[in-house]
Order: C-alpha cells, then structure tokens, then sequence
C-alpha cells in the first residue's frame, strides 16, 4: 500500500493534471490511495466567496470565477462539453449555489467548511475523471465517506477509532485492485456535515490514509525537488538533502518551514511510515526520505516573517516570577498564540508572535490591569539549525540587526529587525 499526495500546483491546470496522469500511470498500481489538494489556488478563492457572502456582497461573482477557471481545465483536457464530468461539477455547484441563496446565515466557521471544501471535491472528480479517459482504472472516493471528526469547523479534530474501522472495511477492499483518488483537508462529522482539518491540512490527511492503511510509504509531490535546507525563494544557495529524520523533520516545521504541513509527521513517526518528498516536475529525481538519518546535515535556515515583539512590564514593579508567568502564559494560550521566542527580565517579559493584531488585542484587554505594554512589529526571526560557526550566523543576519538572540548548541534563533 503507498499513499500519493499531490498538492494545488501540481494540479493547477489542465497540463498539471495531464502530468499528475502521467506520474500515477507510471509509479502507481493498485494498492494506492491518491490524495488531492483544491486546483492552484481555488481555496483561497473560495474563500473570497465566504467573505462576500458574509458582508452581503456578490458571492455568485465570486464563485464563478471559481467555475470559470475548472470549466476552462475541463475543456482542455476532455475537449468535448458533453462529458459526463460537467454534469458531475453541474452537481457539486448547486450545492454550494443553494448555500449562497439561503438568507438564514448559520455560524461562519460552519459556512466556511461547506464551500471551500467543495475546492477539493471539484479536483478530485476532475483527476478521477481523467485517469479514467487515460485508462487508467480507479476509484473515486469521497473522503467524508471514511474521514470522521467532531464539529470543531475549520480546525477538525479526527476520531481514530471511527475512521480506522471504515479504512478497513471501505478502503482496504477497494485498494485491493484499483487505485483509490480522494480529497485531502475534508472529512465529516457524525451528523454528515463536512468539516475541514485546518488550511494546508492534505498533507495530514495522506499521513492519517498511510497510518490506517500500514503503508510502505507516502508520497508528497511538490515543485521542489525536495527538503531544502532553506527556502529556495530566499536562499540561492538552498541545497536539497537526502534524508533526515522524523525529529529533524518536526524540529523544522516547529520553526517555521513549510515544506511540510506540521501535523503530518506523527502519524507517520507513530508507524515509521517513511514520507518521500519529490518533483512532480521531475518525478525521476531522488528526493528526500523524511524518517531516515541525519548525516551530516547542512545548515537549516528558516525564516518567519511578520513577527511582533511585545513586551510586558508589571505595573507595580512586582518581580516576574512563577506565578507572574503563569498568569502571561495562561492569557496567551487562552488567545490561542504561540510564543516563537520568549524572554524573562526582573520586571519583564519579552514574547515574539505572529503578528495576528486581533489575537494581540485580546491579550492586552485580559492583562492590560497588571501590565503595560510595548509592541514592536515588522520583525522576522531567523533560525538556524546546525549552524557551524558565527560567520554563517553574521552572514545571513546580514545588514539586519539581531534585537533578541537565542544561542543552542543545534540551534540558533535570532529576532531581525
Ligand atoms: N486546499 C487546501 C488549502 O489550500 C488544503 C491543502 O492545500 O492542503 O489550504
Ligand atoms: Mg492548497
């Protein structure tokens, strides 16, 4: 059993879609379960559509840009309007056309789940759908079908015990002799309405598939020829590495990169599943095996940007002690913000966030009695793992000034301003 993961640029044209075809003709058989994103960048659009309906503006507009740009996918590659594909997309529209004229608003989290899921069902009929105009036999599946979760909207939480019992008895006899294509990022509550796991969240969805399923591996094809040791949009010099482990893995999306959705390492890790991370515009490349050896790693560089500094100073002048961090740490889980650095002073306490102004808001209305507080913003924090010595570390902070640093022996982080 192997699991395919292929994300919204692979498939965000009709060309990407033939090459997609072409890479599971070639490297799949049966025992496969195919997981797709939302076209290109069709969730995001998608949620243009959300936004317009809740201010009341023209949302039908906004879906059928939506239409428009599957439609014109669909004409390349099946050339003919008659195919049966159109009345299937026909179907999955109106769904989402009757949601847009209903009046009676129901919580936005709920509205959110509804349409921009349809995003994934829309590309996964249309690769079914083409795999089959190529020969090549499979299944569609829709994932609500076996993907259960609470009712937590657009942060689902999965009921493992629910959906491994209908992996087992939907998926593992319909893999047995066909390849199974599904969507990634959805599933469904007990009550059958569609939830969604959270932005980005394909990669999790192959890794719970891999999990259930005892693959051998999982595969996700990106347009990268695999793990970077930075980011190739900001480093020139990114080289791509062989292996690295499940740790070195978690270590480098907890720090920000995002080759690699946070949440899908642990299923995996949980099975030693490897993931394989490859180019679906080079599909012969070698790629990284992610749950291998860490030998001799270069330097990982991660960048984050919009990071905010806030730094609280206790009104009375009273000590930041235990109870006084308590107290901070309480209020920031409470707004649901991470804390990416963090420092302690006498009567201080300096955190770097992401700069989520409505997040930031909600701490200071909860702490503004005991503390004043100074924000600074526009900053980024660069991390480097296994940094070698201080010229790579000066080398990359480069004409920026480091206003907070923290120094590991693995691990160096610096706040950039
Ligand atoms: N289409 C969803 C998103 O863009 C899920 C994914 O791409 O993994 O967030
Ligand atoms: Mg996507």
């Amino acid at each position: 059993m192997k699991v395919f993961k292929f994300g919204g640029a692979s498939v965000k044209d009709a060309n990407g879609i033939k090459n997609v075809a072409s890479i599971i003709e070639k490297y799949g058989e049966k025992n496969l379960v195919v997981v797709v994103s939302a076209t290109g960048k069709t969730t995001n659009a998608l949620e243009e559509v959300i936004h317009a309906y809740f201010k009341n503006e023209d949302a039908k507009a906004k879906f059928d840009i939506v239409k428009n740009n599957h439609h014109t996918i669909c004409k390349d590659l099946f050339g003919n309007e008659n195919h049966v594909v159109f009345d299937k997309l026909q179907n999955i529209y109106a769904e989402i056309d009757w949601q847009l004229e209903e009046d009676r608003k129901e919580s936005y989290n709920y509205v959110y789940d509804q349409i921009v899921s349809q995003g994934e069902l829309i590309s996964s009929v249309i690769l079914s759908a083409y795999l089959n105009e190529v020969g090549v036999a499979n299944t569609w599946l829709d994932v609500r079908d076996v993907m259960k979760t609470d009712d937590t909207y657009r942060e689902a939480i999965v009921d493992w015990t629910k959906t491994q019992a209908l992996m087992n008895t939907v998926v593992k006899p319909l893999t047995k002799d066909s390849i199974a294509v599904t969507q990634g990022f959805i599933g469904c509550t007990a009550e059958n309405c569609t939830t969604t796991l959270g932005r980005e969240g394909s990669d999790y969805t192959a890794a719970i598939f891999a999990n259930m399923l005892d693959a051998e591996n999982q595969t996700i094809w990106k347009d990268v020829p695999g793990v970077m040791n930075g980011d190739p949009r900001v480093f020139d010099d990114a080289v791509f590495m062989d292996e690295i482990s499940f740790n070195e893995a978690v270590e480098m999306t907890f720090y920000g990169a995002t080759v690699i959705h946070p949440k899908t390492i642990k299923p995996l890790q949980n099975k030693n599943i490897p993931l394989l991370v490859k180019s679906f515009i080079n599909p012969e490349g070698k790629g990284t095996k992610v749950g291998g050896n860490d030998n001799n790693l270069p330097p990982i560089r991660i960048v984050k940007n919009s990071q905010a500094l806030i730094t609280l100073h206790t009104k009375d002048f009273s000590f930041v002690e235990d109870d006084v961090v308590a107290t901070i740490f309480n209020s920031f889980s409470k707004a649901n913000l991470k804390l990416n650095m963090m420092q302690q002073g006498a009567i201080s306490f300096e955190a770097v966030v992401d700069n989520i102004p409505e997040k930031i808001e909600k701490i200071k209305a909860d702490l503004q009695d005991k503390f004043d507080f100074v924000i600074e913003e526009n900053l980024s924090i660069l991390t480097i793992r296994h940094y070698t010595n201080f010229d790579l570390i000066n080398k990359h902070k480069g004409d920026k000034n480091a206003i907070l640093e923290q120094r590991r022996p693995s691990t160096y982080q610096g706040l950039l301003v």
